[in-house]
């Protein structure tokens, strides 16, 4: 610890610097000791076609509800995982747990799983990936797998072949938060990807900002044009929908739909859109 001379002079570093380092080091120990079927739980967020209007994919989103340190978001506790490793362990728990929950849902509603570069880095994804289909019997085409831009990045050929050998088992590959990072979609071409997420930034301007309605449109015939298909996320308002809509968009993502939901809110949120649609 470094000494003040209680006027600030020899202070090495700001108080509340030392307060999030402490916070991050018991998150770790927590993450670390943690019993995942105990403490974590999945929820799940439908993703709507625009052109059947049906939910054709749910993606699945960790939280850690049994943290004892209160509520803390994936964003804060996914990083911690990534860097010590342990994403490695609790990204094949999310994925089983998310296949699992899949099999068991109404109609063939695919579900889609968020990975991180260190289980591509550090584990071996594409066994894990394989495993889980061949244990829960879910067919390779209802899987879908979100990776980042930043998992393209730079030269590297083991993630090339860890995505092609995924593609190869069946399974789809969906760029998430597209537009955020190093994005240039011919670039993409060189890597199997179906599906680009583009992300709630530009969503949430589009009404009001005619740069994020062009990105938007442009991103959406460009990845029509090299075959990939195209779902926005974060929709919160109608208006947003009606415009994101006109621009060919393929699905919708966000709390204008529906927040992630625990499963039997999804059943039941499931059964009351089928509901709907017999009465339409
Ligand atoms: P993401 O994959 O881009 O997931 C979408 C995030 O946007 C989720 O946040 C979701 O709750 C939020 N969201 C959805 N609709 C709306 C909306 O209309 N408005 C707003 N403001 N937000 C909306 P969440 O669940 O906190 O997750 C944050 C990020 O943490 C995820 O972003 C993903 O990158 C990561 N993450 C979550 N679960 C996992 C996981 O199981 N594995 C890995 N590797 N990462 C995960
Ligand atoms: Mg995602
Ligand atoms: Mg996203
Ligand atoms: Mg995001």
């Amino acid at each position: 610890r470094a000494k003040s001379d209680g006027r600030g002079s020899y202070q090495f570093y700001a108080p509340e610097m030392d307060d999030r380092l402490q916070r991050r080091r018991m998150l770790e120990l927590d993450l670390r000791a943690a019993d995942f079927d105990k403490e974590f739980e999945l929820v799940f967020q439908p993703i709507v076609n625009l052109q059947s209007k049906q939910v054709a994919v749910v993606e699945a989103l960790l939280r850690w509800p049994g943290c004892q340190r209160g509520q803390i978001r994936p964003d804060e506790f996914i990083p911690i995982a990534e860097s010590t490793g342990l994403i490695v362990q609790l990204g094949a728990w999310v994925l089983e747990r998310a296949c699992r929950e899949a099999i068991k849902l109404p109609g063939s509603i695919n579900v889609a799983v968020n990975l991180s570069p260190g289980q591509f880095r550090r584990g071996n994804i594409v066994d894990t990936v394989a495993n889980v289909l061949k244990l829960t019997g879910l067919a390779p085409e209802r899987l879908e797998l979100e990776i980042t831009e930043s998992l393209l990045l730079g030269d590297n050929k083991e993630t090339l072949l860890a995505l092609n050998r995924l593609h190869a088992l069946g399974v789809k590959i969906s760029l998430d938060d597209f537009g955020t990072g190093y994005s240039s979609l011919s670039y993409l071409r060189n890597f199997p990807v179906d599906k680009v997420k583009i992300d709630r930034t530009f969503i949430a301007e589009i009404a009001g900002n005619r740069d994020h309605w062009a990105i938007v449109s442009a991103i959406v015939n460009l990845s029509h044009a090299l075959e990939m298909t195209t779902v926005a996320e974060g929709i919160e308002t109608e208006e947003q929908l009606l415009i994101v809509r006109a621009t060919g968009c393929d699905a919708v993502q966000g709390h204008f739909f529906s927040p992630p939901m625990s499963v039997a809110q999804l059943r039941r949120y499931l059964e009351d859109q089928r509901a709907k649609l017999t009465l339409a």
